[in-house]
């Protein structure tokens, strides 16, 4: 893998810069251990302080010699050079080996190096997750997913009726993971305002957005008036979106899983237009209202619509 794989502020960074900075983050999975160095001539490669003979620094295993070096920050090819096709060694120390520690030390790691090779052309990086040791994307992913997935017992909910981007949209919803002014102000990220962009009356929360605001909560009195259900009460996004779930089981059984389904995906699909005319608003200046999304709606689930509406909530 190339040496240099991103620029940032104009300066180029290294994989375990990159991957530092991402293990401090909310994954919490240990990628830099899935990156261990090849070695070219060793130009580039700190002899002491980077983990190249396997996960150690040969500063710490080696703290005597360490301390007796007198280029702390030098490189493998300062201290390794092929001579007549072995390897040999070059030390600059500050004085000379002496005591029976330090000739310990100096014994372990000349016979620890011995099996070193070093090739023509640059240091490079090994990746662990494929077999053929290159960095791949689909080998990341693959990962992420195990990690992230794998650590969620929640079972996920998945409307068949719907595009995959809405029902995507709505596990990311339910994870409270879109982007609202709120959650980026969460995340440090300066914005001019925090409050709703649709009524500037509150801040703009998942909550607010999705059933609180005025200019939703219109949508939504639309909306279930279209399928025949009358709303009361504060409406927030886990009332909206669970509203199917939370009927009462005798309601639920005036309706066919089929009609449930229906009633779900118009549920779902209002969540995604919102979210849509919330972004054209913010990103392009484009107002909509209830209206708007209802004739959307019309278009989309002319046929659920009326199936839903035969019945009575
Ligand atoms: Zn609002």
């Amino acid at each position: 893998m190339a040496m240099e794989v991103a620029h940032r502020e104009g300066r180029l960074m290294e994989p375990h810069s990159l991957l530092d900075s991402w293990c401090k983050g909310s994954l919490n999975i240990p990628l830099s251990s899935f990156f261990t160095r090849s070695i070219g001539e060793g130009v580039s490669i700190k002899f002491w302080d980077e983990e190249w003979l396997g996960t150690f620094k040969l500063a710490e295993v080696y703290p005597r010699l360490y301390a007796l070096e007198s280029m702390k920050d030098c490189n493998i090819a300062d201290r390794l050079f092929k001579s007549n096709g072995h390897i040999s060694l070059a030390w600059n120390w500050r004085r000379c080996i002496r005591g029976s520690r330090e000739k310990e030390e100096m014994d372990s790691l000349t016979c620890l190096i011995q099996g070193v090779e070093l090739k023509s052309g640059p240091d490079g990086w090994n990746w662990a997750l494929e077999s053929s040791e290159k960095f791949t994307v689909k080998s990341l992913r693959v990962k992420l997913d195990e990690q992230i997935l794998s650590s969620s017992h929640e079972k996920i909910r998945w409307n068949p009726l719907v595009p995959k981007k809405v029902n995507i949209l709505v596990w990311r919803a339910d994870k409270d993971s879109l982007a609202t002014r709120c959650n980026l102000d969460k995340r440090c990220i300066d914005l001019r305002s925090i409050l709703c962009p649709m009524c500037e009356d509150d801040v703009e929360t998942l909550d607010h957005l999705m059933g609180r605001c005025s200019w939703s909560r219109n949508i939504w009195n639309l909306i279930f008036k279209w399928c025949g259900v009358s709303l009361s009460g504060d409406l927030d996004y886990k009332s909206v979106c669970n509203f199917v779930n939370h009927l009462s089981t005798e309601k639920k059984r005036m309706f066919s899983p089929f009609h449930l389904q229906c009633f779900e995906a118009i549920i779902f699909t209002s969540i995604w237009h919102i979210w849509r005319s919330r972004n054209a608003k913010v990103f392009r200046l484009k107002e909509s209202n209830g209206s708007d999304i209802l004739s959307r709606m019309f278009k989309a689930y002319h046929f659920v619509g009326l199936v839903i509406r035969c019945k009575n909530f």
